[in-house]
């Protein structure tokens, strides 16, 4: 008998139907995207996760090339806006992956040196991790649902178990150069992988599309479901959502509305574990 319980909503699909409604150009649409995921804070901290797209762009003297778009230090996926993402030349970016390690400091060097406008703002330390995922539109965010498991010490049996062999469990490190070059490394190797689970921080989805994408972080984080037998204090029920719960609270039998589960029945371990 599984010790987990499926009790956890289906985050809101907000991708808008209307003609019209979704921007022609590629920016446009990681930028649709970013608002999207941050528009609900159980999906995107705030100032937490980042969102790429790749493309073709022509530069200052006309050349084009292709280029990636990733969200820069300092903003806010549900506010930010086209200047906030930093524009990379992939065609440098790219052979940094043929590397085994990278200091920090040399790879932020060289990320500022692939920047096709030097204004833009710097690029984070999880730019690389978007660059080694060989798919047009990369999602990194850090929901509470999959940050209940991603925290817990049986996590990666949990993701196992949720999730299959869609899903690869990457072991803690700190965001850099070796983090990016394992996820990079997981996704180009397994064709069947649909999501990468980062340990005590978050996950990582891709897709054709900003699309399928931002829907493959919805579709993910309800499958994930919270474990029924954790070492947490206070009630326990469902780790997200800003809806009522369709499932009663363990503890109470009561469904709770967002601000009782924010306050008691949220998981100290998802809060633990954020990471940017
Ligand atoms: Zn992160």
């Amino acid at each position: 008998m599984s010790t987990l319980q499926r009790m956890i909503d289906r985050a809101e699909d907000r991708w808008p139907e209307a003609p019209g409604a979704v921007p022609d150009d590629t920016l446009g649409q990681v930028l649709l995207a970013s608002h999207l995921l941050g528009s609900d804070r159980a999906v995107a901290n705030f100032g937490g996760g980042n969102t790429s797209a790749k493309g073709t762009a022509t530069d200052h003297v006309g050349r084009e090339q292709r280029v990636m778009w990733v969200k820069g230090s300092g903003s806010d996926l549900a506010t930010m806006e086209r200047e906030h993402f930093t524009p990379l030349r992939l065609e440098e970016t790219l052979p940094l992956f043929e590397r085994e390690e990278m200091s920090d400091e040399d790879m932020v060097a060289h990320l500022a040196r692939c920047q096709t406008d030097p204004a833009a703002p710097r690029a984070s330390i999880e730019t690389l991790l978007h660059a080694f995922v060989p798919a047009d539109h990369v999602h990194h965010t850090h929901p509470d649902a999959i940050n209940v498991l991603a925290g817990t010490k049986d996590g990666e049996r949990l993701v196992r178990e949720c999730f299959g062999h869609e899903a690869a469990w990457i072991p803690y490190i700190r965001p850099g150069f070796t983090l990016a070059r394992q996820v990079g490394e997981a996704v180009r190797t397994n064709p069947a992988l649909r999501l990468v689970v980062l340990a005590k921080h978050g996950l990582v989805v891709w897709g054709g599309t900003a699309e399928e994408a931002y829907r493959r972080t919805l579709d993910t984080a309800p499958r994930a479901p919270a474990p029924s037998r954790t070492r947490t204090s206070g009630p326990r029920c469902c780790a997200r959502s800003s809806r009522r719960s369709a499932a009663p609270c363990r503890a109470s039998g009561r469904r709770c509305s967002s601000s009782t589960r924010r306050r008691a029945c949220s998981s100290s371990s998802a809060r633990a574990t954020r990471r940017s």
